[in-house]
């Protein structure tokens, strides 16, 4: 698959909104991004093609924004979509990991049966910030057993230096 992309076309559909979700943060708002049809697509194709067809059996989207990007993902893949949930919100029996945010903390969880042990699976979300969140969902894959192949962001902070908390490969459409 050849991707056109041109990374400022992507870049001009993300919306900086300042003071939020507290004050002085600005907070980039990827809706615009998701909401025009050809950038939405090309971002997922972009995805797609930076891991290969038949290298993933699970994609793991992080709640809520990353349910977006990954469910189509794995469609593409004909791999299994894996929802990472906040606390309380999965019906079955979950296992479930605790992490630090810059205020307070959070909680993720994934069903115990969503993922056998030695499946390959691809972490996707929108944005990689502190890199808590995804370094979390990593720790979640590989307590059940789950190979992390790699991690796939529409953006990442660079300033924020959240890869420096990842251990596996990971890809970011736009970097800021
Ligand atoms: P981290 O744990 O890397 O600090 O934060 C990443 C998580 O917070 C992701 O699930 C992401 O959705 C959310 N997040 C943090 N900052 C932003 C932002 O500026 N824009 C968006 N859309 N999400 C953010």
């Amino acid at each position: 698959m050849e991707i056109q992309l041109d990374p400022a076309v992507l870049a001009d559909k993300v919306r900086d909104v300042p003071d939020y979700p507290k004050p002085g943060v600005v907070f980039k708002d990827v809706t615009p991004l998701l909401g025009d049809h050809v950038s939405f697509s090309t971002a997922v194709d972009w995805l797609v093609t930076r891991f290969g067809r038949g290298t993933v059996d699970k994609v793991v989207g992080i709640e809520a924004r990353g349910f977006i990007l990954a469910a189509p993902v794995a469609y593409h893949f004909g791999a299994g979509f894996v929802p990472a949930r906040k606390t309380g919100k999965l019906p079955g029996e979950t296992v479930s990991v605790t992490y630090e945010l810059e205020y307070g903390h959070e909680t993720l969880e994934l069903h115990r049966d969503a993922i056998a042990p030695g499946e390959r699976v691809l972490i996707v979300d929108d944005v990689l910030a502190t890199g808590g969140t995804a370094a979390a969902t990593v720790g979640l894959v590989e307590q059940l057993g789950g190979q992390v192949v790699g991690l796939g962001f529409l953006i990442e902070l660079g300033f924020l230096e959240g890869a420096k908390r990842l251990t596996h490969d990971h890809v970011s459409l736009l970097t800021y």
